[in-house]
């Protein structure tokens, strides 16, 4: 190839997704001896000081225009043999990179084999029996520095220099230093922290450091140790955290918990058996997802059947016609806990063509599926959101299973719904779609109903059951008969001990956790605060404990009010932690557990929960909205909610929406034995049309008044949105740059689409970041040039570093 690039001798050039948050891809050249370089392999190159681990995206002919003075690097070496991104994959990582303005090298990152570093690391270590020769004395420091292998730049750090690569390279070559490349990620082990006596005294007397503290908050409102990876997640801390610190000082304790179970759960005897006569409903399901796969036409299918009505069995009906036709099946479930079932259904039918895959496997674990995923061995892969982004060819069907969950939506960098993303992948791969729901989101269903995606119908549930009888207590009436404390209601506390008398189980849901929901002061009427954020803080473990539930801040509970000094305190509100407490005293011969986030940390509690529940070592079952989701027990009879209309409260577009779908789901969890089921619910507004539509099971009459509110207020499905929060260190800075940013959008989108803002945000600060928000609403028509604007906007480097781009956002407080 002629080469008329001035500054190197390249052979071709290419576009590197690079670990880094930033919005694009950067340009190397391709000299000779790496010519074999091509898309979806990874590369070593240097950025700035560092050197990183990318993936080629793009290749090009052409030397990249570059700004005035840059230089074009070399790739500095190549990782594989031959590219380990899948084209499919490629092709997606470039969707979801344009379509969410998602930096492709994060997207990339979450597709790469799971052992991939993100930078090169390398470790020192000084050679044992060195030949002892005269050293310069920088070498010498060096050499005494090295007691341990370390990196170069903690070497560095260590010796108070910037820079010892030269030293270091000297020391490499006259043998008295090696270079070692760690390995890693091999074991199946996690490391879980456990709060000490000691830890819980510094919460309570010391002042720490935010994260120390919110740490040492999430450990002790956990019943359990909880794994570090968990705690990273929930805290957003990435790789870091200061756990050596913390157990130093003797605050935590940390253990290695190795893990030998399977990743497929238990099943009962009669699950997983395949000789089931379908219904008819499902036969006709089945047949037009059969049919797709042979045609390979792409046409997505909503698959709407009520809850119990075998939904389950479809998919695995069809996931054994896409792979009698040699093609490979993608199961998505809207969370990890929901993998095991859906896994060990599919283990027993396809053995090991199945492959589970997310976040919360060992390392060894994850990295072991994802190559027999690449490899070809596993062709069928289960998994919550991340999985749509698997290895997978041939893919000939893709399940989203409950694919109204809002938790599809991956909330941090890079943001991306898996469900779209999942339909998406269908039409490039040529595979069909199947979206599974009892209770299908407002766009999927218009899409259905208008006539773009296919409309399957499982109207009944399995052996005619009745679906269970929902009566709504107006919490008002009984507030009047039984005062203002009460929490479960006489109607519902009868039927409780009716049923447990009777040896069947029940379930109590309240989609709150915690202890109370707020410490109220009688003097001034405020409500106790997050230091960090515009929050009311929760109470935890007997109300000793505030915590916030957006930054995990946690502190002693205060005697006084922080505002007025008030002594008068009073607990508003309950949480699942205080209800479990209540009805075990009401019901001292019953075995009573909880199920929310405060109890299901570690790795396999959920599971273990429900194998309980399912055996009945358990007889009541209290939780959080995860106590709704696909769990088939036929003895449980009874379901109680309470604070059914907490949600609606929200400025949420979707709350009614989301209020609907939950009481619908955790309904569906009554009666799905011979039994008959029953269901209560307490609500302050029972006239609201979510809970009416949901105590009538009506399914079409919500969506037909949700669509009428969402057509009046122009929310989606009918308009598209963007949301922008822009955040700074002042409410001032929030506000200033908020007003730059929507004032370059309003010249910069088209004229269609309206720019709201800026205004303050739900939640206008946040872990110490104030929050500015501005909204936008378009058509699909207008979609690629608003993200073109928003694109020009975010090269403005003040604007990029400050604002978050959510586009189709699942939530806007
Ligand atoms: P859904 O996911 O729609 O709520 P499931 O798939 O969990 O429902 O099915 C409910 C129950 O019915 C399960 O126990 C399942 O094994 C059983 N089932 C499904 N299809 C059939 C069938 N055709 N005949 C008998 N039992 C079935
Ligand atoms: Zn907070």
């Amino acid at each position: 190839m002629p080469n008329t690039v001035p500054f190197g001798p390249f052979v071709a050039f290419a576009e590197v997704a690079l670990p880094v948050p930033l919005p694009q891809t950067f340009s190397y050249g391709i000299p000779e001896s790496l010519a074999r370089a091509r898309t979806g392999f990874r590369v070593r190159v240097r950025f700035g000081a560092r050197s990183l681990i990318g993936c080629i995206l793009e290749m090009r002919e052409e030397a990249p225009r570059l700004p005035a003075g840059a230089e074009l690097k070399p790739l500095s070496s190549i990782v594989d043999q031959e590219a380990v991104l899948t084209s499919s994959q490629l092709e997606l990582a470039r969707f979801i990179a344009d379509y969410y303005l998602a930096p492709p090298g994060l997207v990339c990152r979450a597709m790469l084999p799971p052992e991939t570093p993100r930078e090169e690391r390398v470790l020192y270590h000084k050679v044992k029996s060195p030949v002892s020769r005269s050293q310069s004395p920088a070498a010498s420091r060096v050499l005494e520095a090295l007691t341990r292998p370390m990196s170069a730049s903690a070497l560095a750090r260590a010796l108070g220099k910037k820079s010892i690569t030269g030293t270091l390279a000297a020391l490499v070559e006259s043998g008295l230093v090696e270079r070692k490349h760690p390995g890693g990620g091999g074991a199946r082990t996690v490391r879980v922290a456990r709060i000490t006596e000691e830890g819980g005294r510094a919460l309570r007397e010391v002042k720490l450091q935010p994260t120390a503290t919110r740490i040492l908050t999430l450990l002790s409102t956990s019943t359990d140790p909880v794994p570090i990876f968990t705690i990273r997640n929930e805290l957003d801390l990435g790789k870091a955290g200061p756990f050596r610190a913390l157990a130093k000082k003797g605050y935590v304790e940390i253990l290695v918990e190795e893990f030998r179970r399977s990743p497929w759960g238990r099943l009962a005897p009669s699950e997983g058996t395949v000789d089931v006569a379908l219904t008819p409903a499902q036969q006709d399901a089945l047949e037009a997802i059969q049919r797709s796969i042979s045609t390979r036409e792409f046409h997505p299918a909503v698959l709407r059947g009520v809850t119990g009505s075998g939904k389950t069995e479809v998919y695995l009906r069809a996931a054994d016609a896409a792979l009698a036709q040699g093609r490979s099946v993608l199961m998505l479930v809207p969370e990890i806990a929901l993998t095991p079932r859906l896994g060990a259904l599919l283990h027993a039918r396809f053995g090991d063509k199945v492959a589970i895959l997310h976040s919360a496997l060992g390392a060894g674990e994850r990295r072991d599926e994802w190559w027999r995923i690449r490899q070809g061995e596993a062709k069928v892969v289960v998994g919550a959101r991340a999985a749509v982004l698997a290895p997978v060819e041939r893919l000939g069907l893709v399940v989203v299973d409950e694919e109204h969950e809002g938790s599809y939506k991956q909330e941090e960098n890079p943001r991306y719904n898996a469900r779209d993303v999942a339909i998406v992948r269908a039409r490039n791969d040529g595979a069909v779609v199947v979206l599974g729901s009892a209770t299908p989101s407002l766009e999927s269903y218009s899409h259905a109903i208008e006539g773009r995606y296919r409309l399957l119908t499982l109207p009944d549930r399995i052996g005619d059951r009745p679906l269970a009888r929902v009566t709504l207590l107006d919490m008002r009436e009984v507030v009047r008969e039984e005062g203002p404390e009460v929490v479960v209601a006489r109607p519902l506390r009868e039927a409780l001990a009716a049923r447990l008398r009777d040896g069947e189980q029940a379930m109590v849901l309240l989609n709150r956790r915690g202890y109370a929901g707020q410490l109220l002061c009688r003097k001034c009427g405020l409500a106790l605060q997050c230091s960090e954020c515009s929050v009311a803080m929760t109470l935890h473990r007997n109300a000793t404990l505030a915590v916030c539930h957006y930054c995990g801040l946690g502190r002693a509970t205060p005697e006084r009010c922080d505002t007025c000094g008030g002594e008068y305190l009073r607990l508003v509100g309950y949480g699942t932690e205080r209800v479990e407490e209540l009805l075990k005293s009401l019901f001292p011969e019953s075995r009573v557990a909880r199920m929310d986030r405060d109890t299901m940390r570690r790795k396999g509690s959920h599971e273990a929960l429900l194998t309980r529940f399912a055996s009945r070592e358990i007889d009541l079952l209290v939780g959080t909205q995860m106590l709704a989701k696909g769990h088939d027990f036929p003895a449980v009879t009874l379901v109680g909610v309470l604070a059914a209309d907490s949600a609606l409260s929200m400025p949420d577009f979707r709350a009614a929406e989301r209020t609907f779908q939950l009481l619908t789901q955790v309904a569906g969890r009554a009666g799905r034995g011979e039994r008959e089921g029953e269901v209560l619910i307490q609500a302050f507004a029972p006239e609201h049309y979510s809970l009416q539509f949901a105590r009538a099971q009506d399914f079409e009459g919500f969506f037909e008044s949700e669509r009428k509110f969402r057509r009046a207020l122009h929310y989606p499905p009918v308009v598209s949105l963007v949301n922008l929060v822009v955040e700074g260190g002042s409410m001032a800075e929030a506000s200033t740059l908020a007003r730059r940013a929507a004032s370059f959008l309003r010249k910069g989108v088209p004229e269609e689409v309206k720019v709201l803002g800026p205004a303050f945000a739900v939640r206008s600060k946040i872990a110490g970041r104030y929050r500015s928000q501005i909204l936008l609403k378009l058509s699909r028509r207008e979609h690629a040039r608003a993200r073109a604007a928003i694109r020009a906007m975010l090269k403005d480097e003040e604007l990029l570093r400050s604002t978050v781009v959510d586009v189709d956002p699942v939530t806007l407080s």
